[in-house]
């Protein structure tokens, strides 16, 4: 009897032979010493878009908060459960993080959903519809411009959602005041499934551009 599907069984082999055995120093003092990572990466569940794979991350160097659609809502200390707004705070206030990506992907399923509030499964007794809600304007002027093709539109939301998110950080009391004191950097990333390109936004336009890695 299996108590785990075969793959990751077969994964985990692989890692405790491979990176746990030749980092096993590390892991002890990342267990002694506690995580202290720098950056925060906020990013979309979807299996395609892993922080810690594209940015070759190992054990305590990200703090990863993933959600549908990569979105942070805005401040709300309303007494209802906040998942990604308690992984925010944890991260900024207990971590004390330098730096916060906001990193949005082609082809995300969440953006194409918000786009198309008629497809399944938007409808809206359900937890991805209220989710996404959050993008509704945006969703909606974007899906009104009958003169962009849906792949444009595509692309647009999602560096739309990016930008939306990072907005919403700033209305969380502890993000504002640490970026205004210079302790915290907020930026953006793309991130192309099909070509593997990643594109980090311009911190003073909202433009995304190719970065340089000479
Ligand atoms: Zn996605």
């Amino acid at each position: 009897m299996t108590h785990l599907p075969e793959r990751l069984l077969a994964g985990y082999k692989h890692f405790m032979s491979g990176r746990f055995l030749s980092e096993t120093q590390k892991y002890r003092d990342l267990a002694r010493d506690g995580q202290a990572p720098e950056t925060l990466v906020i990013a979309c569940c979807d299996s395609r878009s892993a922080p810690e794979i594209i940015f070759g991350a190992g054990a305590g160097e990200l703090f990863v908060l993933r959600n549908v659609a990569n979105l942070i809502p805005p401040y709300a200390p309303d007494g209802e459960f906040h998942s990604t707004s308690a992984a925010l705070e944890f991260a900024v206030q207990a971590l004390k993080v330098k730096n916060i990506v906001v990193m949005g992907h082609g082809r995300c399923g969440g953006i194409k959903a918000a786009l198309d509030h008629k497809s399944p499964p938007l409808s809206p007794g359900d937890f991805i519809g209220k989710w996404m809600s959050l993008l509704a304007p945006s969703a909606d002027a974007v899906a009104g411009n009958s003169l962009m093709t849906p792949g444009e539109r595509q692309t647009a939301l999602e560096r739309i959602s990016i930008r939306y998110s990072i907005a919403n950080l700033r209305t969380f009391p502890c993000v504002k005041i640490l970026e205004e004191k210079g302790k915290l950097k907020l930026f953006g990333a793309w991130f192309d499934i099909s070509t593997g390109e990643l594109w980090v936004m311009d911190s003073q336009t909202g433009d995304f551009v190719r970065p340089d890695l000479n």
